[in-house]
This record gives structure tokens, sequence and C-alpha cells, in this order.
């Protein structure tokens, strides 16, 4: 995996717009200010007027991109645009706000969050802040760090926002993820967002096109390209094209394992494995994957199914994302096929199958609590198959082990 920043510059280019309209230019009271020649300065009010640029063009303006949650790791996923104007931060543009995975030496520590005390004197610069897509290291740290962000808006694909939100209604916060199509594009300050569909391993995921003052920036969060995938919504490939035919100034990429040659199977070839074991598991089969990852959630429940078995969700997270699912349309099946956990007692294991949060092995998960004979519903027993359908996210394998 090789995230990629750069710091660029570029001064003097054409603008694609002006994004400040007819206001005055921002002046910081702490800079002297330059005197214009007279006769420059009335042409520049004019040309302002009827261009509709805000600056003065004596302004050297400048992009950083900075890593809030660090660069070089896979989770706690948060990037910031930052334009600067003569050297002083003007607009921030932030990108995901993700939780980390704490190390085996990190005891009692839940889960880790980006440091953002970069931002804690900029609040008023920043414009917004967009999610890429609905997994944990890119959503999970909003409800910690919104409150230290200021009001600002909040943006995302339509599952990310339904999964972000649940999270804020969980920590009881009253601001909401506003859900934003792909065809859609927003103006937060200077950046013009638009999205581009991308295949993951969680629906709705999206790459950002970021429109500056200085040119694009290509925000490709992590993904991978699946050409057959579950839902059937494919990779906008021509979106790409076309903003590559326009100039990318700046592109960021992250994509898991893209230094191993060849192809991602597609996500189809998951269902002959589940249907492989199922057919030689003569008691309760449990399957685990990533709880944000409806489509293999989806594709587990009509296996399920066929084989006349009945489902159990267990695990606050499987249950919450799959209702959220559920409600927007993204997953369908027969109510009357799920069994509540308390019930399961009275039916026999071969017709269970338990779909269970905890394939990254986290402590307190309902996996973790079964393995260790700790769990008020179910006990692991002989006859029975668990089947982990996730890669560990790199710095989580020993607990997986743990588990196993
Ligand atoms: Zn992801």
């Amino acid at each position: 995996m090789n995230k990629q920043f750069y710091q660029q510059k570029q001064h003097g280019q054409k603008k694609p717009w002006g994004y400040r309209g007819n206001k005055p230019p921002r002046i910081n009271p702490n800079t002297p200010t330059k005197q214009e020649p007279a006769q420059k300065q009335s042409f520049m009010s004019k040309a302002q007027q009827f261009i509709g640029f805000g600056r003065p063009k004596t302004g050297k303006e400048s992009i950083r991109i900075i890593p809030i949650g660090g660069s070089g790791n896979v989770t706690k996923n948060m990037f910031a645009y930052e334009l600067r104007y003569d050297g002083l931060v003007r607009d921030i543009l932030l990108v995901d706000c993700g939780i980390g995975f704490p190390d085996a030496d990190m005891y009692g520590v839940d889960l880790v969050i980006p440091d953002t005390r970069y931002l804690a004197d900029k609040k008023q610069y920043i414009r917004g802040l967009v999610f890429t897509h609905g997994h944990d290291d890119h959503i999970g740290a909003i409800p910690y760090i919104y409150p230290k962000l200021g009001n600002i808006p909040l943006l995302a694909p339509p599952l990310a926002a339904a999964f972000a939100n649940v999270k804020l209604k969980e920590a009881k916060l009253h601001v909401r993820v506003k859900a934003m199509q792909f065809t859609d594009t927003i103006t937060l300050g200077p950046f013009k967002i638009s999205f581009i569909r991308m295949t993951h391993s969680v629906p709705d995921t999206s790459h950002l096109v970021i429109e500056t003052p200085l040119g694009i920036f290509y925000h490709g969060s992590d993904f991978k390209f699946d050409f057959d995938p579950l839902d059937g919504k494919k990779s906008e490939i021509e979106k790409i094209n076309a903003v590559g035919n326009r100039g990318v100034l700046c592109m960021l990429t992250d994509c898991l394992g893209s230094e191993r040659i060849g192809f991602t199977p597609s996500e189809q070839k998951i269902r002959d494995a589940i249907e492989k074991e199922l057919a030689m598991c003569p008691g309760k089969f449990l399957f685990t994957t990533q709880s944000s990852n409806i489509s293999r959630i989806q594709l587990a429940i009509d296996i399920a199914l066929k084989n006349n078995r009945k489902i159990a969700f267990f695990g606050r997270s499987v249950n919450k994302n799959v209702e959220e699912a559920v409600s927007l349309g993204y997953m369908k099946f027969p109510r009357d096929m799920i069994v509540r956990d308390r019930d399961l007692k009275k039916m026999p294991s071969s017709k269970m199958f338990l779909i269970v949060a905890g394939a990254q092995g986290q402590p307190e998960s309902a996996l973790t609590r079964m393995a260790n004979d700790n769990h008020m519903f179910v006990t692991i027993s002989e006859g029975d198959t668990v089947m982990y359908s996730a890669d560990p996210i790199p710095g989580n394998e020993n607990s997986m082990n743990t588990v196993i």
C-alpha cells in the first residue's frame, strides 16, 4: 500500500473560476499591506468587477495537503487540503475522518483517532468535510472529532452518510451527514467537488475530484477494481478518463495490495467458497466479515436461505449496518427468516446461519466472546464451522489469530 502526498505550489496560473465573487480580498491584520501603484490598482478593481476575481494578482496561492491521520499506514484516514494565499491559510477542505485500531501493546485502548491539534487554531477556515466511503477507517472518528471542528457541513455518498449518521446518533450529536449522489457537484468555499463511483468492499465507494483555483486534485481513497460487483454498480472508469483528459495537478491514491501482480478476484468468487463450506457443515455455520461489507452479507444471506438455514445477526455493528442498508434498499431478505438470538436454542444447529461481528478480532466483539465461550446465546461446539471472510487490516493479525 502506498499512500502518496505532495506539496504542490503553482503560481500565476489561470484560475478556472473566480470563487470569491466580487468580495474584497481577505487581509490578515498581521500582514503589512503593500501599496500598489495607483494605475495598477484602478485597473485591478475594474478587472475584478467584470471578471469576478476577488484577489489581486500580486498574491501567491499554494496548496498544502496534510495527512492529519498520518501517512503510510492503512487506517485513520483524514486529509486536509489547505489553500494558502501569500503563505497564509485561507480555506481548508477535509476528506474522511477514520479510526485506527490499537496495537497489541496499547493496553486499554479501544480505538485510535487522528490527532487534529493542527486544525485547532484554523477552525474558521474549514469549509466542510467530505467522506469517500463507509469503512470505519474513513468515517469512524467523526463522533469524536466533529465537536472539535466547529459547525461545518458533512457530506458523503448515500451509504457512507447512513453509516456515519448511525455513529453520530449513538454519540447523541445532532449534526447529520448529508447524502450526495454520484452525479452531484458540491462547492465548499473555493473547492468544487464531484464524485466518481468505485468498486470496493463496501457499496457507494467514491473517489473525489477536487477542483481548486490552482488545478484539479484527484483523491483516490482505497478501492479495488471489480468488474463483476455483487451490487452490479461498476466503477465509473469513463469519469476517471474524463478528469484525466482535463489534466490532474496531483493524484493521491491508496490501494491495499496494489504491489501484488495480477487481479483481485471478484466478490462473486466468494459465493463458491461459502457454498462449499456450508455443504460440509453439519452444525452451526458462523460467518464473519467486515460489518460494512453489506454486499457480502447479502450474499451470505442468499446462500443461507437457499440452503434452508435461518439467519441470526450478532454484534451491534452488523445489526445497525444491516438495518440502515435495508431501509435504504441496499439489502433485501424475508424478515421471517431472521431469528432472534434468544430463540436460537429452540432450533437444531444444522438450521442456523449466524452472521457475527468481529472479523478483525476486536476484543469485545461477538465473535471473540463466542470463541472465549463467554457469549450469552452461542457456544461453538464440534461440527460447527466458523468462516472468516475478511483480510486482516495490517496490524490486526495478532488479535485475529488470538480469536482463531
Ligand atoms: Zn475502505
